[in-house]
């Protein structure tokens, strides 16, 4: 499948789409999941336009990874979370609905399950006010 640049995440690297951002390099883009699965649950992505894993350029991915690891580094730090979980789908059988590469970072604790998929639209204050959470300790 050819990537389609009027994908969401797209739309949002160019300015085209809002997104509560929380951290941007030259390289990747981390911003809030607008249907997030818990509290806190990022999104990390290359700049690249790179439909999946299996069409990632290595070097861009390394960069991304990296920039996963900074962006987990402080969800837990703003969320307290003793656990983070890192999801990434690819191909629609695997549940991708974007597709555009994308990292979850997610903050988990004991006894709070989170759906593969979350289906309700989280309010923009909070996820500004999580996305300030984040920002300010990065
Ligand atoms: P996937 O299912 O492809 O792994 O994940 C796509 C994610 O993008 C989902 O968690 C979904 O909630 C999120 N998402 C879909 N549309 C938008 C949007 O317009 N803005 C943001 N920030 N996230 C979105």
């Amino acid at each position: 499948m050819a990537y389609d640049d009027q994908n969401i995440f797209a739309k949002i690297l160019r300015g085209e789409a809002s997104a509560f951002k929380v951290y941007e390099d030259e390289f990747s883009l981390a911003f809030m999941d607008v249907m997030p699965q818990v509290d806190g649950h990022t999104l990390v992505i290359p700049k690249d336009a790179t439909e999946s894993l299996h069409q990632a350029d290595p070097g861009i991915l390394a960069r991304t990874i990296v920039n996963v690891q900074k962006v987990a580094d402080a969800v837990k730090e703003a969320f307290d979370s003793p656990g983070i979980m890192i999801a990434q789908l690819n191909g629609q059988a695997a549940g991708q609905t974007v597709f555009h590469l994308h990292f979850h970072v997610l903050p988990r604790k004991d006894g709070l399950d989170a759906s593969m998929h979350a289906r309700e639209m989280a309010d923009f204050a909070v996820l500004e006010d999580h996305a300030a959470r984040i920002r300010a300790v990065i």
